[in-house]
């Protein structure tokens, strides 16, 4: 039986730890050859290792995404070492600790979440979408999340803004490429206990606040989020572009949850 990825080349960023990771290998045993692409190198390495362990295809490449020449480098590599790019997954994001409202959110945290979360998303795709159209076509995958969908009283601003950023620019890239046969798409999971979340969420009496507006009572799953990642790289999403999906337990959905 054929993979749902089968003959495609996909660059994972933020591919060593967390849901990358995870996607690195599901989308690895669904056929692609993968590009783990992370800002940490020895990390990124040994998910291509453990996956080709497994007798799948993939190799590493270290990337900040936030500059322009290393991600020029990152394409290149994907280009170099399976001869094209079929699916950009542009995963990498992070979420300062000291993020927070307005007033106390520093122009520092504000600057680096948006070079890492916007631009890096931004330089992905003004490299990543030229090898797509010399390989016939492709699927990217923003990852955006929930909160570019709603506000939260556990404030983190600059976070939240740089995800609606990912989402405006995941329509605009969709509408422009459409008739390429390059599609764009983003993925907006709920709450996952991941490291990213687990350094946001760090006492109890944050996650419990976050727990209640959830209709399903619990954070989701990795696995959730890639098996969603998964349906849009594939062509199994064929006539789905511009879109958010989101994967969030009911939040967006509800006003009230149950007791
Ligand atoms: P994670 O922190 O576990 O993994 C993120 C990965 O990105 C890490 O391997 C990190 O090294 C890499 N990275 C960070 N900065 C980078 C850079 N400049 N260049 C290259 N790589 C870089 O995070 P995760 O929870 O798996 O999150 C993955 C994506 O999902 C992020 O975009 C995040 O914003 C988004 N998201 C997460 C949640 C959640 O609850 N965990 C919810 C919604 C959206």
């Amino acid at each position: 039986m054929s993979g749902r990825l089968e003959g495609k080349v996909a660059i994972i960023t933020g591919g060593a730890n967390g849901m990358g990771a995870l996607a690195a290998h599901r989308f690895a045993a669904e056929g692609a050859s993968v590009v783990v692409a992370d800002f940490d190198a020895e990390a990124a390495e040994a998910v291509a290792t453990a996956v080709t362990d497994e007798g799948f295809a993939a190799t590493s490449v270290a990337v900040d995404v936030s500059d322009e020449t290393q991600v020029e480098t990152m394409v290149g590599h994907a280009v170099e070492t399976y001869g094209g790019l079929h699916v950009l997954y542009n995963n990498a994001g992070i979420s300062p600790g000291d993020d927070d409202r307005p007033e106390n959110t520093s122009v520092e945290t504000w600057d680096r979440t948006f070079a890492v979360n916007v631009r890096g998303v931004f330089l992905c795709c003004k490299y990543g979408i030229g090898a797509m159209r010399d390989s016939g076509g492709g699927s990217i995958v923003n990852v955006a999340s929930f909160v570019a969908h709603m506000g939260a009283a556990t404030p983190q601003i600059a976070y939240t803004s740089s995800k609606g950023a990912v989402l405006a620019m995941t329509r605009e890239i969709a509408a422009i490429h459409a008739r390429e046969g390059i599609r764009a798409n983003a993925l907006c999971p709920g709450p996952v206990l991941t490291p990213l979340l687990a350094k946001f969420l760090s006492d109890d009496a944050k996650r419990q606040r976050r727990l209640v507006h959830i209709p399903m009572g619990r954070f989701g799953e990795a696995a959730e989020m890639v098996n969603g990642a998964l349906f849009l790289a594939s062509d199994e999403s064929s006539y789905m572009t511009g879109q958010s999906l989101l994967i969030d337990g009911g939040i967006t959905s509800t006003y009230t949850t149950p007791e």
